[in-house]
């Protein structure tokens, strides 16, 4: 099954809502889809959307880094996978979306060619899954009418953007937890917002109000190693890594330094769902649990992080990958059921999830 063609599209879709953060605000999701075809007439999709903020990609790079890789793939066999794998990251450094997408669609086109859907070629059993939802950054009454609208579509678990001005935040997560039935769960993530200092006297007036959240998340900015250490030692509410994570290396420090409680782990941070998949195992060993967390990007590419999660479902516990049912309308076909909190995993050979 040899690969002929790569070609890339951008994928455009509004969004219910802007989705805004520390670091960004974003409109529409604009992203890019990556089709692998084969000679036997198969087609791997694959996706990776633009964060600039975190990845230091645009559109534009990522479609510049596919188009640079897939000569080097054209013409191999998807039977030779480690092969593939290997040229997709040591094509070209960084670059980790583009990296992602090609996975993806690599991925797909094993699963494909051997009549399995990607998550039990991958050794996973489970097929039903929970994910939070993003509140994003606002002003605090929005965010709390916000929140009681998630609950009322059935999440239990919010992932509340904050990480601005720390006396303004406090307010937002008392305002929020006040407003919402107890046995909803929050989930703080401040985008690289605070100082280690600022955090851990944020989170010791929150806990000395009874308010632990389920995690806190990238309190500090991404270099600030000391920092995470830091406040790990400090509070009681568990610390979760995002933006200073991308590779096993990243994490490898983290972990022999127990500078955080969880870590979360993004497709388009490790360059695909391989490097995913170590970077799991690599957490399973330390007794770390993850969050599968995504970036704003469409169907395939959470399709691709559920199928992980499925995979390695005892370390990953935490699932953040909302961005489908932030869409206020769905640009893909699909046999997985995304439905808000609920997405469930079809028995479609590959991803079970393509453009028309
Ligand atoms: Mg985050």
């Amino acid at each position: 099954m040899k690969i002929t063609s790569i070609h890339t599209q951008r994928l455009k879709a509004p969004l219910k809502t802007p989705f805004v953060t520390a670091l960004r605000r974003v409109d529409a999701l604009e992203d890019v889809v990556v089709i692998v075809e084969c000679d036997n007439g198969y087609r791997g999709s694959g996706e990776g959307a633009p964060t600039p903020q975190i990845t230091g990609e645009t559109i534009g790079s990522i479609e510049a880094a596919i188009s640079f890789i897939a000569p080097y793939l054209i013409g191999k066999e998807i039977e030779d996978f480690d092969t593939l794998i290997h040229i997709v990251h040591h094509t070209i450094v960084k670059n980790t979306t583009a990296k992602s997408a090609l996975e993806i669609a690599l991925y797909d086109l094993k699963a494909q060619s051997q009549q399995m859907p990607l998550y039990r070629m991958l050794d996973g059993t489970q097929t039903a899954f929970r994910t939070d939802i993003t509140i994003s950054m606002a002003e605090t009454e929005k965010m709390v009418s916000n929140a009681l609208h998630a609950v009322s579509l059935g999440y239990d678990t919010l992932k509340i953007k904050i990480g601005s001005d720390p006396t303004k935040d406090a307010d937002r997560i008392r305002a929020i937890h006040a407003a919402l039935p107890q046995h909803i769960s929050l989930r703080l993530d401040a985008n690289q917002g605070w100082s280690a200092k600022e955090t851990v006297a944020l989170l010791d007036q929150l806990e000395y109000d009874g308010i632990i959240a389920e995690c806190i998340e990238q309190p500090v900015s991404a270099e600030d190693i000391e920092g995470l250490k830091y406040i790990k030692e400090r509070v009681t509410t568990p610390l979760l890594a995002d933006e200073s994570v991308f590779s096993l290396n990243d994490a490898k420090k983290l972990l022999e330094m127990e500078a955080v409680d969880y870590i979360n782990i993004k497709l388009a941070k490790t360059g695909g769902i391989s490097k995913a998949l170590a970077l799991a195992d690599l957490c399973a060993e330390h007794n770390v649990q993850c969050m599968l967390g995504c970036m704003l990007e469409g169907p395939i590419a959470i399709a691709a992080g559920v199928h992980l999660a499925s995979a390695r479902a005892n370390t990953i516990t935490m699932l953040d990958l909302d961005a489908v049912a932030l869409l206020a309308s769905h640009p893909v076909q699909s046999d997985m059921r995304f439905d808000e909190s609920n997405i469930v995993l079809s028995d479609t050979p590959g991803l079970g999830i393509c453009l028309p």
